[in-house]
């Protein structure tokens, strides 16, 4: 058996005829940027996550790099990041000219409230949760401690699109939250998209002049930016996949039960509390013989991955600074490994998954795996 880590194509013909009817709207109609697909696709998307306005964008990075910028963020500045995410976290920030600043994390690899207040100086801004693997972090003590410190708050929720902590959604809590909708995330177009959600109205206005070479009025440019708007075609096909997002969540939710069920005991697996409902944007499990089961699947045809292998401070691009601590980082990093879990895979796939990394275990005990692994 061959498993990929999550396959796009799209072997379903009613599903592609769907989206090639969402694409033939917009060719007949024309208008390829800003057209009226992506006004529905925002009004939805705010709607969905409870805030007032939402901006479509051309991808992730540009959502967290604009959003920086709305709230003023640039020069001289610090933004507290977690120490563990995509690396687009960080760039967003250092290419305001403000200085990313990495904390630490818990076990459930979101950033540790502890570790963000020892980092806080007089020149910290903002500090910008990463819900990583879909998870949302411990935002109400994140937002106590941005209240009492007079920080923004800005969710990279990137990877959480529909995951919800308390009756919220991702992208509720901070005064702005960044969503990407690249082809491997839950929420995904044909290719780069991003959405930024706030409910101050001027941010709002500022995000819709930044997003467009910081002009208003198509002509009069008032600051310096990019060209960072989404295409019609991608905003038509969210369009046409919005209403199936829950469903996907619901059946990702579904694969992490049968794993959690099928590897109990075996590696540690991803917990939730109560409140939350996890996406599973990745099924993440952690054990100390990463490496060596990550071989072994391959070697089964299972294609699993390790997000992200390199920390941020990590980095050739930031370890230049001085060194960062991030204990629980440094630790959890060597162990965290995702299995393939997207809503396409099915019963018989998790099950021989489980079953290789079953097989992985007992077959060498932990002291033959560490002599091999020297
Ligand atoms: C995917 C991702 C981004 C960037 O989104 P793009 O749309 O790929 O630019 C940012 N942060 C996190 C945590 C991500 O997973």
């Amino acid at each position: 058996m061959k498993i990929p880590f999550l396959s796009l194509s799209i072997p379903d013909r009613t599903e592609r005829e769907n989206l090639l009817k969402a694409v033939d709207k917009v060719l007949a109609h024309g208008q390829l940027i800003n057209g009226p697909e992506l006004e529905q696709l925002e009004s939805r998307v705010s709607n969905f996550c409870g805030k007032r306005y939402a901006v479509g964008v051309n991808s992730g990075t540009d959502a967290l790099f604009l959003a920086l910028r709305s709230l003023g963020i640039g020069s001289g500045d610090e933004v507290i990041t977690t120490s563990l995410s995509w690396i687009a976290t960080a760039n967003a920030i250092a290419l305001t000219n403000a200085t990313p600043v990495f904390a630490d994390i818990r076990d459930d690899l979101n950033l540790d409230p502890e570790s963000v207040k020892e980092r806080i100086s007089e020149r910290t801004r903002a500090i910008l949760p990463v819900h990583y693997t879909g998870k949302i972090c411990d935002m109400e003590n994140l937002l106590d401690i941005a209240e009492r410190n007079r920080l923004f708050v800005i969710e990279d929720a990137a990877q959480a699109f529909g995951s919800e902590k308390g009756g919220r959604k991702a992208g509720a809590f901070g005064d702005l939250a960044c969503y990407s909708m690249n082809p491997m995330k839950i929420f995904a177009a044909c290719g780069e998209a991003g959405i930024i959600v706030t409910d101050r109205k001027d941010l709002y206005d500022r995000l819709l002049s930044l997003r467009y070479n910081g002009t208003v009025m198509k002509e009069r440019c008032i600051e310096p930016s990019l060209n960072c708007r989404m295409d019609t075609l991608q905003a038509a096909i969210l369009l046409s996949r919005y209403d199936n997002v829950p469903d996907n969540i619901a059946r990702r939710r579904e694969i992490a039960s049968w794993y959690n069920h099928l590897l109990a005991d075996i590696v540690e697996t991803p917990t939730e509390k109560e409140d939350e409902y996890d996406s599973y944007y990745t099924y993440t499990i952690k054990t100390n013989e990463r490496d060596l089961l990550k071989e072994y699947l391959a070697s089964h045809g299972i294609e699993s991955k390790i997000q992200h292998p390199i920390l941020m401070p990590g980095q050739p691009a930031y370890n230049t600074a001085k060194p960062v601590y991030c204990p629980n980082a440094e630790r959890l990093v060597k162990k965290i490994l995702s299995l393939p879990a997207s809503e396409k895979i099915t019963k018989t796939e998790v099950e021989y998954v489980a079953a290789c990394v079953k097989a992985f275990f007992e077959k060498a005990s932990f002291r033959d795996l560490a002599e091999s692994s020297g």
